[in-house]
């Protein structure tokens, strides 16, 4: 496949781990310097990591899936049965343990040791951090839209 084929094939956006779940932006589609192979350059989503990976196209298929997503509230009006939406929008902190969860958009949310915010509610994921990103774990949740 051309580079223009793959980056066809794979647009920027997000995409999720078909295993684990967790879910990924794809930035760009790499060209190796040497033998020209492609890869899908990729980061976590959202965006907490200074850590940015990449995979040989081929395996990108069998490891990733494409998600829309998109506002809960845009579920039901959206025609497209592929569509995602962010359920759930919280996450745990490693230090204190404290659960923190944003409902609504400009619900900022911090634990009690001041280490992780959650921020975004159900329209987008915002974290804020102090440690490092193994400092507290991702619980949130996507729903899939069932077909109209
Ligand atoms: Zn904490």
């Amino acid at each position: 496949m051309t580079l223009d084929e793959t980056l066809k094939s794979i647009p920027k956006g997000l995409y999720q781990n078909k295993k684990t779940g967790n879910v990924y932006e794809v930035i760009d589609i790499g060209e190796h310097s040497e033998d020209a192979s492609l890869f899908v350059i990729y980061r976590r989503y959202p965006n907490i990591s200074k850590r940015i990976w990449c995979l040989p196209v081929e395996t990108w298929y069998e490891k990733f899936d494409r998600l829309h997503i998109i506002k809960a509230s845009e579920l039901t009006e959206s025609g497209d049965e592929n569509c995602t939406a962010i359920i759930t929008n919280k996450a745990k902190c490693n230090i204190c343990g404290d659960i923190i969860e944003s409902r609504h958009r400009h619900d900022f949310k911090t634990c009690s040791c001041g280490n992780v915010s959650v921020d975004g509610g159900l329209d987008y994921l915002r974290r804020c951090y102090k440690k490092d990103q193994d400092s507290y774990t991702e619980l949130s949740e996507y729903g899939i839209k069932e077909g109209a």
